[in-house]
C-alpha cells in the first residue's frame, strides 16, 4: 500500500504557477491517476519515484518511507524500487531489445541477467524480437519492451504514465488488456496515468481523479465517471456516460445488438464482433431523454427505469445522476427539472436510441 500527502509548487516568474496538493492512498490491483492535460500527474509520479522533491509531505509504500520532509528523509531513486514506465517509451537506441531489458536487472552475473532478460520478454509476448533495436521494433513493441525493462528491476510498484497515448487504436487495445493480465501475475500496485476516461473504466480498479493539483474524487472507476459527486468531478471527467459491457446477442436484419452490462441490458447500432466480446459503450449525458412516466410508444430502442440519486447544478446545465441498473449522468435544463418536479429519489425513464450508443473500443 502506498501513502501518500505531496505539496509542490512550481513557480514561474517568481510567481506561483501551479500548486499541487493531494493525499492519496494506492491499494491493491490498478489504480488510475485521471485528469486533464496539466493536473498535476506526471508531478505526482515523478515524486513518488523521487525525480520530483516535493515542499511538503510524506510518500511511504507499505513500511518503507520514500519521502518525509517532517524528519527530511529522501530515498534516492534507486533504493525506492519503482519500476516508471514513460509515454514515449525512452530505450535505449543503441542497445537491442534484451540488452534494454537487462540493463534494469540487478542479478549478480551477465549471462543470469540476460535469462531473466528474456523471460520478460517472454511474458510480454516479443521474445521473438530480442535481438532488435528499438528502431526495428513496432511502437506496441517498443512499449512491451520498456513494460518489460521497467519489471525486469524487481519494482514494488508500477508507475505508467500514458503509457499508450503514441499507439494506434488496435494496438492500445490489445496492450491495454495485456497491462491488466501483467498486474494480475505480478502482483505489484499499479498507477495507470491517463486522460481517456474509455481507458481509464476499462483498466482500473480504483480511480483518483485529479483537478488543478487537486484530488477531487476516488471511488470505483464506474460510480467516478458515471455518477461524479460535484461540478468539479463533472469538469474533470467530462459529460460522456462510460460503460463496460459484453456482446450478448445481434440481430443483423434489425440492424441491431445488445449488450449485457450487468444490470440491465442495451441496444446498440449492429456490430459484428463476436458474442461474449467486452466491449465499452459511451452515451452523452445530452443525448438521453429522461420521463416521469412510462412511455408505450416510442422510436428510441432504449427504455431504462431507475431513480434519481443526486442533482449536480453546474452553470446553467443541470446533471441528474441516476441509477438505473447501471449508473448514468443525464443533462437536462433547470426549467425541465422545475416542470417535471425532479429531485433525489424521484424514479425515472431513460429513452436512449441505439445510435446515440457508441462503440468505444
Ligand atoms: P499532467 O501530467 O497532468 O499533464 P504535469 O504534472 O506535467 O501535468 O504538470 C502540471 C503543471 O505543472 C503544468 O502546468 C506544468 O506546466 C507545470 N510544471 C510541470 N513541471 C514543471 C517544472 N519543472 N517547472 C515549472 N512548471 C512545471
Ligand atoms: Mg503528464
Amino acid at each position: 500500500m502506498l501513502n501518500a500527502r505531496i505539496k509542490k509548487e512550481f513557480k514561474t516568474k517568481g510567481r506561483v504557477s501551479f500548486s499541487l496538493d493531494a493525499s492519496f492512498t494506492v491499494r491493491r490491483g490498478i489504480t488510475v491517476l485521471f485528469g486533464p492535460s496539466g493536473s498535476g500527474k506526471t508531478t505526482i509520479l515523478r515524486s513518488i519515484a523521487g525525480l520530483v522533491g516535493p515542499d511538503e509531505g510524506r510518500i511511504e509504500l507499505d513500511d518503507h518511507v520514500f519521502f518525509d520532509s517532517s524528519t527530511g528523509s529522501n530515498l534516492p531513486i534507486q533504493r525506492r524500487r519503482v519500476g516508471f514506465v514513460f509515454q514515449d517509451y525512452l530505450l535505449f537506441p543503441h542497445l537491442t531489445a534484451v540488452q534494454n531489458v537487462a540493463y534494469g536487472i540487478r542479478s549478480a552475473t551477465s549471462q543470469e541477467r540476460c535469462g531473466r532478460a528474456i523471460e520478460l520478454l517472454n511474458l510480454l509476448g516479443i521474445a521473438h524480437a530480442s535481438g532488435r533495436r528499438p528502431h526495428q521494433l513496432s511502437g506496441g513493441e517498443q512499449q512491451r519492451v520498456a513494460l518489460a525493462r521497467a519489471l525486469g528491476s524487481d519494482p514494488a510498484i508500477l508507475l505508467l504514465d500514458e503509457p499508450l497515448s503514441a499507439l494506434d487504436a488496435a494496438t492500445r487495445l490489445r496492450l491495454l488488456g495485456e497491462i491488466v493480465e501483467l498486474q494480475r501475475k505480478s502482483k505489484i500496485p499499479f498507477v495507470y496515468v491517463t486522460h481517456s476516461p474509455a481507458d481509464a473504466i476499462r483498466v482500473g480498479d480504483s480511480a483518483l481523479i485529479l483537478n488543478a493539483g487537486r484530488i477531487v474524487m476516488e471511488g470505483n472507476p464506474s460510480e467516478v465517471f458515471n455518477a461524479p459527486r460535484d461540478s468539479a468531478v463533472l469538469e474533470a471527467v467530462g459529460s460522456e456516460n462510460i460503460l463496460v459491457g459484453r456482446i450478448q446477442d445481434h440481430n443483423e436484419n434489425e440492424g441491431i445488438s445488445t449488450i449485457d452490462l450487468a444490470g440491465c441490458e442495451l441496444v446498440i447500432p449492429y456490430t459484428a464482433l463476436a458474442k461474449a466480446t467486452p466491449v465499452t459503450i459511451g452515451i452523452r449525458s445530452d443525448d438521453i431523454i429522461v420521463s416521469r412516466e412510462r412511455i408505450g410508444q416510442t422510436s428510441a430502442r432504449n427504455m431504462l427505469e431507475g431513480t434519481i440519486k443526486q442533482i449536480v447544478q453546474d452553470g446553467q446545465q443541470v446533471e441528474l445522476m441516476t441509477a438505473c441498473g447501471v449508473n448514468l449522468k443525464v443533462r437536462v435544463t433547470p426549467q425541465a427539472v422545475a416542470a417535471l418536479e425532479l429531485g433525489p429519489g424521484v424514479k425515472v425513464y431513460l429513452l436512449i436510441k441505439a445510435s446515440s450508443c457508441h462503440l468505444l473500443s
